[in-house]
């Protein structure tokens, strides 16, 4: 008989009829999730701030102003994590060309990312898991390179809050590799994740999640007047930017289109960050970006990559992309005295946890199927253990009524198949590997096969 134990994904302490399938707090995820530390976020924003401009045509060889010094000292406060990384970690410039004539950035412009990458420690397990946040900044005007552009929440708080992650994790050993992007060009085009995106693709980086961190430390709206440091936006794709025509066919016969890559990614991180991060709800934005906005997480959707941008939820239009001063009695400019380092502290939690757990979660299952050749009011689902990486425990099936846009319930399954006494036509599936202590992957969304 296979063994099945039903679960509700709305509780934290699950108590399964199967001991081994517990979901519950890792204990080792728990405490890495604790030493993120406000201070040290806070220290780095200053730091950054410092630097008094972060724009993209500002200088580079100066050793306290401008964009360089910004990515030297990036460089350096990631390169302090090597020695207790036991060699695991690799810090480098990626270096890319940009601009000319009639460009934003209207000559041409070397500029420079910083990448750390902690090797995983199974050589047969090839995955990648991302996280970018970006290190220029800018004022009022596109062309300003010399004005103040703190830049203090846009984007010093996504970079702030990767370092953190760079010294927590580097200490730890994952079976997948993760990596740590502090991107230029940002503010004039997406250029250096553009640039990433398009390496990863020529060197087949076989990425499963990229986390695109673009101020994630502003609580208060401007205008509306909202104060709410509890809520965290993350936005994802439906339809996908990269899609072929048989990737189009199959979403069109699923009805799949609130169930590709990044909305997975993104049902995914809501369910762990609810596992690790009290006091913090992850809100999903079923789009992929905020009106006339566009992010670093873009480049790697159009390259077919699962990427999502996690944002705060409320924006101030008085602090992005101002000169600071006071107009009309409103401090304008994006300082470090307003970004919300406690939010900034459980926002870089979430990004923590969902690395940590996925990276030490079994591969995906391959060759995920619903079987629909049969008019039947149950529903068969199979797929095959995945190639790479340790051997799952076993998969959790998950279902959800079509109009319900949150997975609601994960049954164990140790075996390869199921039959549940749902209908296909009334529910939509998914299935994850899982390992012995719970950590799960990302679900599959099943493709439809007519054979029985
Ligand atoms: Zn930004």
């Amino acid at each position: 008989m296979r063994k099945i134990t039903f679960l509700f994904t709305c509780f934290l302490f699950l108590q399964p009829v199967q001991s081994q399938t517990i979901i519950s707090r890792d204990p080792e995820i728990s405490k890495m999730v604790e030493e993120v530390s406000r201070e040290k976020i806070e220290q780095h924003v200053r730091k950054l701030v410092s630097f008094h401009t972060r724009h993209n045509m500002s200088l580079q060889n100066d050793p306290s102003k401008g964009i360089g010094a910004a990515w030297n000292w990036i460089k350096s406060e990631m390169e302090k994590s090597i020695p207790a990384s036991d060699g695991r970690l690799e810090v480098k410039f990626e270096e890319y060309t940009v601009g000319g004539e009639g460009q934003r950035i209207p000559m041409e412009t070397n500029l420079k990312n910083v990448v750390a990458t902690l090797k995983g420690t199974d050589p047969g397990d090839d995955r990648k898991i991302l996280i970018s946040a970006h290190l220029d900044s800018r004022a009022a005007l596109d062309a300003d390179n010399t004005g103040f552009a703190p830049g203090a929440n846009d984007d010093g708080s996504g970079v702030a809050a990767i370092l953190e992650l760079v010294r927590i994790m580097s200490v730890r050993k994952f079976p997948a590799t993760m990596v740590f992007m502090a991107v230029s060009g940002e503010e004039h085009g997406l250029y250096g994740a553009r640039h990433m995106a398009a390496k990863a693709k020529e060197e087949e980086w076989n990425i499963i999640a990229m986390l695109n961190n673009d101020m994630i430390g502003n609580s208060g709206s401007s205008e509306t007047l909202l104060n709410d440091n509890m809520r965290v936006r993350v936005f994802s794709e439906g339809v996908p930017a990269f899609e072929t025509g048989e990737m189009a066919a199959r979403r069109k016969a699923t009805s799949g289109e609130n169930d590709g890559r990044a909305r997975q990614l993104a049902r995914y991180i809501k369910e762990i960050g609810k596992r690790y991060v009290d006091q913090l709800e992850v809100t999903l934005v079923f789009r992929n970006d905020r009106f006339g906005r566009g992010g670093d997480h873009s480049p790697f959707c159009q390259q077919g990559y699962p990427a999502v941008r996690i944002c705060e939820f409320n924006e101030n239009y008085d602090r992005t992309h101002k000169i600071p001063s006071i107009v009309n009695g409103i401090q304008e400019g994006d300082l470090p005295e307003y970004v919300d380092y406690e939010y900034v502290r459980k926002n870089a939690g979430v990004n923590l946890a969902t690395m940590a757990n996925l990276a030490l979660a079994p591969c995906e299952p391959v060759n995920c199927e619903i079987v629909t050749g049969r008019l039947t009011n149950s529903t068969t689902l199979r797929w095959e253990t995945p190639l790479k990486g340790s051997k799952p425990a076993g998969y959790y099936v998950l279902l959800r009524e079509t109009y319900q846009p949150l997975w609601e319930r994960k049954i164990f399954v140790t075996g390869n198949e199921i039959t549940l006494p749902y209908s296909k036509d009334n529910y939509f599936f998914g299935i994850q590997s899982a390992d012995e202590a719970g950590h799960e992957s990302i679900p599959v969304f099943p493709g439809p096969v007519r054979r029985q």
